[in-house]
């Protein structure tokens, strides 16, 4: 008998899985292992572990159905894992290559120890699939979706047997007890239910609609992509296909917008594989040495959605209760807090993996990088959003702030956005007084941009650029 084992860590999926599949297909049986490593789950990150823990348990779920069961292990997988293949006689280790320095690094010690096996899952194509005819990497875009869209999509995999066949039943740790995210539950079933809705409706209107705060336009599959608990091959060819099916220019255009969406996260999985120190400083080397503030109360009045501009608080409330956050709403946070408050696009990076469910760190870094005007193809740094405008255009009936801050909620329409021009009349009408039920905003947004411009400049000269 030809034991193998599936080492889970962002495939928390039985479909369309190629490490679980090539496992199963390469052996007579095959273990599927989790190991809980302190150094991952000392991160802050609650919200992604609770996340995590709940997709395990609903895959231990799936799984005994079919015969099998999820065995935990704890500790570092460089010690477990030789261990656990000593213990179970396993012949080969089947799992899903993943792009992160960390894992790299881990994943290359391992395989001078254990017959590891990398497979490509977390992306559609591996990054060094998606290359200039020299073999460079693109640092931009849209050549390189041009390039990932002339690549062929391999075909789903087959379906996974119904009935697993026996595997030894070793002992185990029992996953920590957590919490379901009520906006997000956790799991395959749950991760395909949302992409069939989307792809069957939604999409076809995503072009116009996945900007407005107010409305439900996006797919909300983040968190699920990120765990692989649907299959980025599997999300991206049926999309495809529905490009080949819209009716008319507007919902072809709906399809194609969104697959475009699904690649800008294989650009950002290939910039940090090409690119890890990402991780660390700004990709452009003249936009490394900008002059940030230390200051501490307005990153915290950020963090806590207390700056006075409605639509960034409203933004980081909703981060705060979700674990989520809409993608306009990400750029008009990023951009108040790198441009407005000339606060380093790390520590806003920080916040959002320490909060968000689908915190990845190719897609938060390439964010965070690409809205800061540091990064590989990002917005020019002089462009600086107008939080108010934003507020206005995507949020024009202020739906969305007032869902995420009740203390405003008396407020007319026109005031909602900019609640320190209430006028004195209106303020002992409603009883709404700026300053004592709401913060006055914590920096004028015409005179700030100067000042950030400076700073942008300062680097570049310092680069001698
Ligand atoms: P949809 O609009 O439905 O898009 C479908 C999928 O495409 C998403 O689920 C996501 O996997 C992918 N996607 C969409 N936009 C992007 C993008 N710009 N970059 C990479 N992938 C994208 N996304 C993350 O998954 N994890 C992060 O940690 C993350 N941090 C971000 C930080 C900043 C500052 C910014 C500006 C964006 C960040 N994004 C991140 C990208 C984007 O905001 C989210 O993927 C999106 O809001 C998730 O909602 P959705 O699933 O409804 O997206």
């Amino acid at each position: 008998m030809t034991l193998n084992l599936w080492w889970i860590r962002r495939d928390l999926r039985l479909n369309d899985n190629p490490a679980l599949f090539n496992a199963l297909a390469q052996g007579s049986s095959v273990l599927p292992v989790f190991i809980l490593d302190p150094r991952l789950l000392a991160q802050p990150a609650q919200n992604r572990q609770r996340f995590l823990f709940s997709g395990l348990r609903r895959l231990d779920e799936e799984l005994r159905q079919r015969g099998s069961r999820l065995l935990i292990r704890r500790g570092l997988p460089e010690e477990v894992l030789p261990a656990l293949v000593a213990e179970s006689g396993a012949s080969a280790v089947f799992a899903e290559e993943d792009y992160t320095p960390f894992a790299g690094r881990r994943d290359a010690r391992l395989a001078k120890e254990i017959p590891l096996k990398l497979v490509v899952g977390v992306t559609v194509h591996h990054p060094s699939a998606v290359i200039k005819a020299d073999g460079s990497p693109y640092t931009v875009f849209t050549p390189f979706s041009k390039a990932w869209k002339a690549l062929p999509i391999s075909r789903p995999l087959p379906a996974i047997p119904t009935r697993f066949p026996a595997a030894p039943v070793l002992t185990g740790e029992t996953l920590p007890e957590t919490e379901e995210n009520p906006y997000f539950p956790a799991g395959e079933a749950q991760a395909e239910r949302r992409l069939m809705d989307f792809l069957n409706s939604g999409v076809f209107s995503y072009a116009d609609d996945r900007n407005r705060l107010d409305l439900e336009g996006t797919s909300r599959l983040s968190p699920y992509l990120r765990f692989g608990m649907i299959s980025a091959r599997r999300a991206a060819a049926l999309t495809m296909e529905k490009i080949q099916q819209a009716s008319d220019p507007i919902a072809r255009k709906g399809a194609e917008t969104f697959l475009n969406e699904l690649i800008w996260r294989e650009f950002y999985n290939a910039i940090l594989y090409h690119f890890p120190h990402v991780l660390k400083t700004a990709f452009n080397p003249a936009l490394r040495n900008i002059p940030w503030r230390n200051a501490p109360d307005d990153l915290s009045a950020w963090q806590q959605g207390l700056t006075g501009i409605p639509v960034v608080d409203a933004c980081m409330r909703q981060l705060l209760e979700m674990g989520w956050m809409h993608n306009r709403g990400r750029m008009i946070v990023a951009s108040f807090l790198v441009k407005d408050l000339l606060i380093n696009w790390q520590e806003g990076e920080a916040w959002f993996f320490r909060h968000l469910l689908d915190g990845d760190p190719a897609a938060n870094n390439g964010g965070w990088q690409w809205t800061a005007g540091v990064g590989t193809d990002a917005a020019p740094y002089f462009r600086i959003f107008n939080p108010i405008l934003q507020s206005k255009k995507f949020d024009p009936q202020g739906r969305f702030i007032r869902r995420w801050l009740p203390e405003l909620h008396q407020l007319p329409d026109e005031y909602l956005h900019e609640p320190w021009l209430l006028p004195a009349e209106m303020q002992r009408k409603t009883g709404f007084k700026p300053g004592r039920d709401y913060p006055l905003p914590l920096v004028d947004h015409a005179q700030v941009k100067e000042r950030t411009l400076r700073a942008y400049q300062q680097s570049k000269q310092a680069e001698g650029t």
